[in-house]
């Protein structure tokens, strides 16, 4: 029994381990960073990812896309709130 829950430690030990060593790749320093956020390419240093993405296609139309979306959600909302001024004025009526 004492063996087995050595042998348990150890596994959870390694874990750990590889864990700490996948983290700091994560959080590159941002001059360090050589993958475009946006298509996922990958360059042979910053400055050149950098460039590309002033011209990335992919994050163009992610950003008129986006831009899109926040276009709707103006309306929806100018639209929910006529719509709850219009029943705020019923209620006012029916009473
Ligand atoms: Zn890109």
């Amino acid at each position: 029994m004492i063996f087995h829950s050595s042998n348990q430690e150890k596994t959870t030990n390694i874990q750990q381990l590889q864990n700490s060593k996948i983290i700091p790749i994560t959080i590159l320093k941002k001059s360090e960073q050589t993958i475009c956020n946006y298509c996922n390419k990958n360059f042979s240093c910053y400055n050149s990812m950098n460039r590309h993405v002033q011209k990335c296609k992919v994050k163009e139309s992610l950003q008129a896309e986006n831009d899109r979306l926040k276009k709707e959600l103006m309306e929806i909302k100018r639209r929910i709130y006529n719509q709850q001024r219009k029943d705020y004025k019923i209620k006012l009526l029916s009473n």
